[in-house]
């Protein structure tokens, strides 16, 4: 292979990551990132010079953005990084938990040794399905929302993610999450990078998320009787509201 196909071969791989979709919308931050240390191992292995890294960078930072204008009136979706109780519609059951794409059944007996698991997710384009261990049965994973195949329906509530490989919890303080939201706000509009994808896992995960009455725009937000003049309002389990 000369030095011709070998960096056309390469800028395919890099290609093709960008094009990504769905890496993208599950993990912008990650996508991004990934683009960022291809592009500079094709630098090392002197494929490509620095201008066009740069080049190369500023698509990935333009696919961040655009990724993160989507996620914002894109339905929420199962993600592979998170935990989840699996919680009847009606609050009269627990089904179990999923932990990083692993179903645990919610067993009466909570000491019982455990050789193996009781289910696993797999994603596809439109959603999820969980396939039961052993018996293969699978149930249906739409927005935050399991359907058995009985009919029956449980909320996924988040309970963790896992952030730059840390499991974190939602933050469930208003004053915390109004602070990380003004925060945030500010990098977006200065289109501060590397502030912005420091703080958006945390307010994609946190228990609260935007009115949707008044959209925490500031003109409407003081007489919004839906989130007492907050702004945001505490997340309604399985609706996907961000
Ligand atoms: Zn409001």
């Amino acid at each position: 292979m000369n030095f011709d196909q070998a960096k056309a071969l390469r800028f395919q791989q890099w290609r093709s990551t960008l094009d990504d979709h769905d890496f993208r919308m599950q993990n912008p931050e990650a996508h991004r990132q990934h683009l960022h240390s291809m592009a500079s191992t094709l630098v090392a292995e002197g494929l490509i010079d620095t201008l066009e890294q740069y080049d190369m960078n500023e698509m990935a930072n333009a696919a961040y953005w655009h990724a993160v204008e989507e996620l914002q009136s894109h339905p929420v979706r199962y993600c592979g990084a998170s935990s989840y109780d699996l919680v009847a519609c009606d609050g009269s059951l627990i089904l179990g938990e999923i932990r990083q794409t692993i179903f645990h059944a919610r067993r009466e007996n909570q000491v019982e040794a455990r050789t193996t698991y009781d289910g696993k997710v797999y994603r596809d384009g439109a959603g999820a399905n969980l396939v039961f261990n052993p018996s293969g049965i699978t149930a249906r994973i739409e927005g935050l929302t399991l359907t058995l195949r009985d009919g029956r329906q449980f909320d996924l509530i988040e309970t963790g993610r896992m952030i730059l490989g840390v499991i974190y919890q939602p933050i469930d303080d208003p004053d915390m999450y109004r602070a990380l939201v003004d925060a945030a706000q500010v990098a977006l509009e200065g289109r501060d990078l590397r502030a912005y994808e420091k703080m958006r896992p945390f307010m994609d995960l946190a228990s609260f998320s935007t009115c949707p009455a008044c959209l925490d725009r500031f003109d409407r937000r003081d007489d919004c009787a839906a989130c007492a003049g907050q702004g945001f309002v505490i997340k309604p389990p399985g609706s996907g509201l961000r």
